[in-house]
């Protein structure tokens, strides 16, 4: 019997370390977060990241046969899941997005000389990079087309072409853009990757866009996301990543496991919103009663419970059967987390406003907050209408078609279940 749902001691006892220095370094800062001197921060930064890396959990997405600290991806969903309690966790352990995600694509596609100058940088915290995809005038769902283009010009790549919502891309030394090389390789093999340095002649960082997270935006924060102008942007011949035209292939490397880690942060998020949640509904009464003996109240509780826990289990499960079998093999089930969970999430959040009334739609609490940046989910990645249709495509390559009657058709089935039944007769001895 394979199945085991029990963390190993050892491993339960660094994520319960995880948990005290989350709920105890982190979480306490959210109130001051976006008033702390960005050069202190930088220095406590530093000090805290120490601390992650003395525990052997910095970096902890990138596996080691790919050269990275990691243990699985079984393992880094449980990390995920405390990592999502607070949203600065994830730089503290190394774990950003999009960082994550393009050390993976370099991880799998980059020269040994390539990674030397940009990965093992990035994995070090030293050098921070964005992913160049989301055009604003094509269906950003849709890579197979895209009008950013580039074109070897003697020992240079020249770029031209317009990106959008390209996260960090203010703030990062390195932007990993996706381009068009081959346009008769269409549609899976017609772009590549290039790795332009800030500050690279033609790379125009036109505006940090205004979202729901960030209505009033500050241009250069981290955790923008940013317009981009190429017009005629030269990179030397030894910043594509991979060959030409493997542009597709890699930037499906950087996502495999990201959408798990994605969803167990969703799933810290969303527990610690139905803790508010369960905490405000034994404490506030109406009509006589406490919010939590109102049934329409368990409902939420029991609803988001049940629905945060079947999450988990769907989660983990795919997050074993990718260390078992590789993403690749996976890949419908990794859509199937991905558009569930983002789903998960925002319904939890959004009951936990509702309980919380007017409070609930507060900036005095953070679930407002934590609703506006997750409503992305549904969204980014690949929005989940392309996940669930991948996932029905592939579950119906399963069905054959049958002419006439369905299989499961009663009265086509009576012959078959008669004869059974004479059958069965005459081997028990009946007359
Ligand atoms: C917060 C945030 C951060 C982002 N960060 C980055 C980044 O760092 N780098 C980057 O390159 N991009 C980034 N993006 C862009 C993101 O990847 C795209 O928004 C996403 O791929 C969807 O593309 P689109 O916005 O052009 O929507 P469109 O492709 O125009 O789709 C719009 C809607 O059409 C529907 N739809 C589309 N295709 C289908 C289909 N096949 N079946 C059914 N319905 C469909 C869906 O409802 C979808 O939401 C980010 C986006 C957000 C919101």
């Amino acid at each position: 019997m394979g199945w085991d749902f029990e963390t190993d001691a050892e491993f339960a006892e660094q994520l319960a370390w995880m948990r005290g220095f989350i709920d105890d370094e982190l979480i306490p800062l959210e109130p001051i977060f976006d008033e702390l001197p960005a050069e202190e921060w930088r220095v406590v930064k530093g000090h805290l990241q120490g601390r992650v890396k003395e525990q052997g959990l910095w970096g902890a997405f990138l596996d080691p046969q790919l050269g990275g600290s990691g243990f699985g991806q079984l393992k880094l969903a449980l990390m995920s899941e405390i990592i999502g309690r607070c949203m600065m966790s994830m730089t503290i352990f190394g774990v950003q997005a999009p960082d994550s995600g393009n050390m993976e694509l370099l991880a799998h596609g980059a020269t040994d000389a390539q990674k030397e100058r940009w990965l093992w940088p990035n994995l070090r915290g030293e050098i921070s990079s964005a992913f160049a995809l989301t055009e604003p005038f094509l269906a950003g769902s849709d890579p197979t087309v895209i009008d950013t283009s580039a074109v070897l010009d003697g020992e240079e790549w020249v770029i031209n072409g317009r990106k959008w919502f390209i996260t960090n891309a203010s703030v990062a030394d390195i932007v990993l853009v996706f381009a068009e090389t081959s346009p008769e390789g269409r549609p899976h093999h017609h772009a590549s990757v290039f790795i332009v340095p800030a500050g690279t002649p033609g790379m125009e960082i036109v505006r940090d866009i205004g979202t729901m997270a960030h209505p009033d935006v500050e241009f250069g924060r981290p955790g923008n996301h940013a317009e981009i102008v190429f017009s005629d942007c030269r990179v030397p011949a030894d910043h594509l990543i991979g060959r030409p035209g493997d542009g597709f292939v890699l930037a499906q490397q950087r996502l495999g496991g990201g959408r798990i880690h994605h969803a167990m942060r969703w799933l810290g998020m969303a527990q610690r919103s139905l803790d508010i949640m369960c905490e405000r509904a034994v404490s506030r009464t109406s009509h006589g009663k406490l919010l939590a003996q109102h049934q329409m109240v368990q409902d939420y509780v029991a609803l988001s419970h049940m629905e945060i826990q079947a999450a988990r289990l769907l989660t983990f499960q795919t997050a074993w059967k990718v260390d078992k079998y590789g993403a690749a093999a996976v890949r419908a089930d990794l859509g199937m987390v991905k558009a569930h969970v983002s789903q998960v999430v925002l319904g939890v959040l959004d009951r936990t406003i509702q309980v919380c009334g007017a409070l609930g739609y507060s900036s005095d609490l953070p679930v407002e907050a934590w609703y506006r940046s997750t409503r992305f989910g549904p969204i980014g990645d690949g929005p989940d209408e392309l996940h669930k249709s991948v996932l029905a495509r592939t579950l119906l390559k399963g069905y054959q078609p049958t002419e006439g009657w369905p299989t499961e058709h009663i009265p086509s089935r009576r012959p078959a279940g008669e004869a059974r039944w004479a059958q069965l007769r005459a081997d028990a001895g009946l007359q």
